[in-house]
């Protein structure tokens, strides 16, 4: 076996087949097992004194940022660097989209120059989908509006399995604006893929349409607008930052209103399993979503998520590269 292959339930090997990597919904079990050991590879690598393999020496990636982003940007481009790629950074602001190019003609004058895999985050949803079939590059989702945010699902998850072994049968609550969140969105394909019992919770006006049909897509995610049903018992509760870039105003009567009904304490935490995990994306909008004290407090993994996305993102970038070489 390669390290580019891992072994599914069924005993057979699973090679790595993905071009592009646009969201986790076309991620099966088994190639979600071999982001996970890869990942791991990657870890070994990260503890050494010197965090750089040659894996991916003689490529060039780019990073093309329409949006802000502290935690992807900077992860990417260390995660590129450790592998001993060349990288290079594109914003929006410094792009030729200001001068009306499209995102196909940018995307192409990137090929152009070099890119051999192009990590892109874009507002619009479904503007990797849009492009890619114009590309001849990787091209990796770092966040597309709503849509989706595929590294975020599996460093959530990397983290999780660190801390739960397997997410199978665990319930994971996810609580806060989940009808603008990307993170959501993935979240839910990728834990329901891998076994787990989601609980979306959050006021009406912040859950997306269609969720608690039983017939359809999602069987098994439970939605309710109850925090403490949505907690009790809890293996990993997950809170998602309001979106107020994103957001119509009507929404919510105000922050005061979403604060009191759906901001995670301590006195809530108490309901969830006395070991359950803490997680947020990031940015936290602090004593919002989540109080001072729990984000600061022991059960908090945000700055673990943040360490674990370096190794994940190495992950994809590595099996992206087709590289032989650790
Ligand atoms: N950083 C995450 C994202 O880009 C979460 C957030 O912004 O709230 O979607």
């Amino acid at each position: 076996m390669s390290g580019k292959e891992t072994v599914s339930q069924a005993g057979e090997s699973v090679a790595w087949r993905h071009h592009h990597v646009l969201d986790v919904d076309d991620f099966s079990t088994a190639e979600i097992e071999l982001v996970m050991q890869t990942a791991d590879a990657m870890k070994d690598v990260l503890s050494r004194p010197i965090r750089k393999v040659p894996a991916l020496r003689g490529k060039t990636v780019f990073t093309v940022f329409y949006e802000a982003s502290t935690r992807t940007r900077g992860s990417f481009e260390a995660a590129a660097k450790n592998l001993s790629a060349d990288v290079v950074n594109i914003t929006a602001q410094s792009s030729s989209v200001t001068k009306g190019e499209s995102l196909i003609d940018t995307l192409n004058t990137l090929e152009a120059i070099g890119a051999d895999i192009i990590v892109m985050r874009h507002p619009l949803s479904g503007a990797h989908y849009c492009a890619a079939p114009y590309v001849k590059a990787n091209l990796l989702n770092a966040g597309d509006g709503w849509h989706a945010h595929p590294t975020q699902a599996l460093l959530d998850l990397y983290t999780m399995r660190r801390h739960k072994m397997s997410v199978n049968g665990l319930k994971v609550a996810i609580v806060g604006d989940i009808k603008h969140s990307r993170v959501a969105h993935s979240n839910i394909w990728c834990l329901s893929k891998m076994g787990a019992k989601v609980t979306l919770c959050a006021p009406p006006t912040l859950l997306p349409a269609g969720m608690d049909d039983p017939q359809g897509r999602f069987p098994d995610v439970n939605v309710t607008t109850d925090i403490n049903a949505a907690l009790q018992d809890a293996d990993v509760v997950m809170c998602l930052r309001l979106q107020k870039e994103r957001m119509q105003s009507g929404l919510l009567p105000g922050l005061r209103e979403f604060t009191s009904g759906y901001q995670l304490n301590k006195e809530r935490l108490a309901l969830a399993k006395p070991d359950a995990i803490v997680m947020h994306p990031g940015p936290v909008n602090e004593d919002v979503e989540l109080a001072g004290d729990v984000l600061h407090g022991p059960r908090s993994m945000v700055n673990e998520q943040v360490a674990n996305g370096v190794a994940v993102r190495m992950a994809l970038l590595y099996l992206l590269s087709g590289s032989k070489e650790l």
